[in-house]
């Protein structure tokens, strides 16, 4: 359904010697399940999620989206893949503190060209086990809480894929929990990347494990009795 073919991608940053970030990923996804990239700060790892998300571009090789490549992607097939085919969540939440949370939740609809509908975004609230008074702000809540809001937030959009990195890593293991075992109840339904450096929890929850180091896959573990 979804693969990467040869992605690599090196950065060329100004004034210093170019980064060899992805050396050459292959691998592939299904339509569901909670998969783990795990690997050491620098590895690689959010600059995989990022090409695979199509917030970024490779410097060679491509991503093939149900039979179609990358390579053949226009701009605007970039921007629908990131607007209706994908959903991000990241570390640090990013919500809009300037808007209430159901605001923040609606918004993504409107970058989708959809009116915001209150109900739905009721819907998503409850799905993520939030019932938050209409008006409360991101500021006002706990880390935990804030990025139950990021979660409702790309669920919204309904995604074929969410694409977490770090998503537990402003958060006590507690609400790291409470947060992985959420996502991977989502993951019944759709597929879900998880972005970790964390092995305990990458073995506790993946349905699948991929270790990287230095801009590879080491290693790609599938695990029959991973817990829910
Ligand atoms: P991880 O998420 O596993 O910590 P990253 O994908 O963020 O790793 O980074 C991989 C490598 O690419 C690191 O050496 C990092 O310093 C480098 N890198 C990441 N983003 C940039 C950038 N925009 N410009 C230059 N180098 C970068
Ligand atoms: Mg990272």
């Amino acid at each position: 359904m979804f693969e990467a073919k040869n992605l690599e991608k090196t950065y060329m940053p100004k004034n210093a010697a170019p980064v060899e970030a992805l050396k050459g990923i292959n691998v592939q996804f299904g339509e569901n399940g909670m998969i783990f990239i795990l690997g050491k700060s620098g590895c690689g790892k959010s600059t995989l999620l990022n090409l695979l998300g199509g917030l970024d571009y490779p410097t060679a090789g491509e991503i093939v989206i149900e039979g179609k490549s990358s390579a053949e992607f226009t701009k605007l097939d970039y921007d629908n893949y990131r607007n209706t085919y994908v959903g991000f969540v990241f570390q640090e939440y990013n919500l809009l503190n300037e808007f209430t949370v159901r605001e923040n939740v609606g918004l993504a609809l409107q970058l989708q060209g959809k009116k915001p509908n209150g109900e739905q975004i009721d819907v998503m609230l409850k799905k993520v086990g939030l019932e938050l008074d209409e008006k409360r702000r991101p500021s006002e809540l706990s880390g935990g809480q804030k990025q139950r809001v990021a979660i409702a937030r790309a669920l919204i959009k309904e995604p074929k894929i969410i694409f977490a990195d770090e998503p537990t890593g402003a958060l006590d293991s507690k609400t790291g929990n409470e947060i992985l075992t959420l996502l991977k109840e989502l993951s019944r339904d759709r597929l879900v990347i998880v972005v970790s450096h964390d092995e305990e929890f990458a073995y506790r929850f993946g349905d699948r494990v991929i270790e990287m180091a230095d801009g590879q896959i080491i290693k790609d573990t599938e695990q029959a009795q991973a817990q829910a």
